[in-house]
């Protein structure tokens, strides 16, 4: 890491370490890639996705990186050591390790997405890449809160369909949604049960960032680096 790099960083931070996974949240604009790299070129290649709010997994079972990035919304691995990055700014990321196995995945889910069924697709992918839905924890970051999130009545009932944990109403009674609590209430009936979840509003901490609240270029960048044991 050079000074001229850590210059850039406003606030990188450790999330946490648990079950050989390391998340670091970094704020960037969405155009710093090659300063992301450098940050963190002590870890395995990070593993991006173009993210577009809807349900599709892209699955890495081979080490390194793809020249191309693809569309998707999350991010599955079976890779003992491999890097993945997901960014928002109110919508929320989820990470989701098994730990028993090296796989792991990061999950962009903002309503369309959540809609889309961007968390079961998710959890069906580990499965299939060797996870046992018994042994998958869950952290799920901060979000944009309900009460910051009024939603017209005909999103906010799609969104409810999934989960009635998701309904909310402002305190002046305006439909809204807690997206954030239907990931949860999705990941619980799909049988997760080790949740960690940062409960703090993007749009009313200063230190994290919203689009709502007017960041338009700037996200968190949650990168996750896993160092597994098989
Ligand atoms: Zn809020």
């Amino acid at each position: 890491m050079t000074d001229d790099v850590t210059a850039k960083i406003v606030r990188p931070w450790e999330v946490f370490a648990q079950d050989q996974r390391t998340i670091f949240c970094v704020d960037r604009t969405a155009g710093d890639d090659p300063d992301l790299d450098a940050l963190f070129a002590d870890l395995p290649p990070i593993q991006r996705m173009n993210q577009v709010h809807g349900c599709g997994v892209h699955e890495v079972s081979t080490p390194g990186t793809s020249t191309q990035i693809p569309d998707a919304d999350a991010i599955v691995s079976s890779q003992a050591h491999v890097t993945l990055l997901v960014r928002t700014a109110d919508c929320v990321p989820v990470v989701l390790w098994d730990r028993h196995s090296a796989v792991t995945a990061v999950v962009h889910a903002g309503w369309r997405g959540f809609v889309a069924g961007v968390i079961p697709a998710a959890v069906t992918a580990m499965i299939s890449a060797g996870a046992s839905v018994s042994s998958i924890s869950a952290w799920i970051g901060p979000s944009i809160c309900s009460q910051c999130y009024e939603v017209g009545l005909d999103v906010q009932s799609q969104i409810v369909a999934l989960s009635r944990a998701a309904l909310a109403q402002t305190t002046d009674g305006k439909p809204a949604a807690d997206v954030g609590a239907g990931v949860a209430d999705q990941l619980r009936v799909l049988g997760i049960t080790e949740i960690a979840h940062d409960m703090r509003c993007t749009k009313e901490t200063p230190s994290l960032y919203s689009a709502r609240g007017g960041d338009q270029v700037q996200r968190l960048q949650f990168v996750v680096s896993v160092d597994g044991r098989n």
